[in-house]
């Protein structure tokens, strides 16, 4: 298995993910117009911009502990069973830290 391909990928998605926590923490520091009609609409996109932020720090938290399992010398088998997991699957989600079986039965 090439680790240095899959640390490279989450290396690179690590710097991108930071890159856009960073930038949806400034558009939360952006002051509210205070008479707004669209207020409704405005609450919207802030929720849009929560979930996108709690999506994304999940996701770079997978990716830290994967960065960590490379670092070990265990990247590429499932912390749950042990087994390899498959490199079509490494190839679509770099961070797993599970196997396809043991994902489905989560
Ligand atoms: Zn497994």
């Amino acid at each position: 298995m090439d680790v240095a391909k899959y640390k490279a990928i989450l290396t690179e998605r690590q710097r991108e993910l930071h890159g856009r926590l960073h930038k949806i923490e400034e558009d939360f520091e952006q002051p509210r117009n205070p008479d707004d009609d669209d207020r409704a609409v405005e609450r919207n996109n802030d929720e849009v911009l929560e979930e996108l932020g709690e999506a994304g720090q999940k996701e770079l938290a997978a990716i830290d502990a994967a960065l960590d399992r490379i670092a070990a010398g265990t990247f590429g088998t499932c912390v749950k069973c042990g087994d390899p997991i498959a490199e079509g699957r490494l190839d679509v989600v770099p961070h797993t830290p599970f196997c396809q079986t043991c994902a489905a039965a989560i």
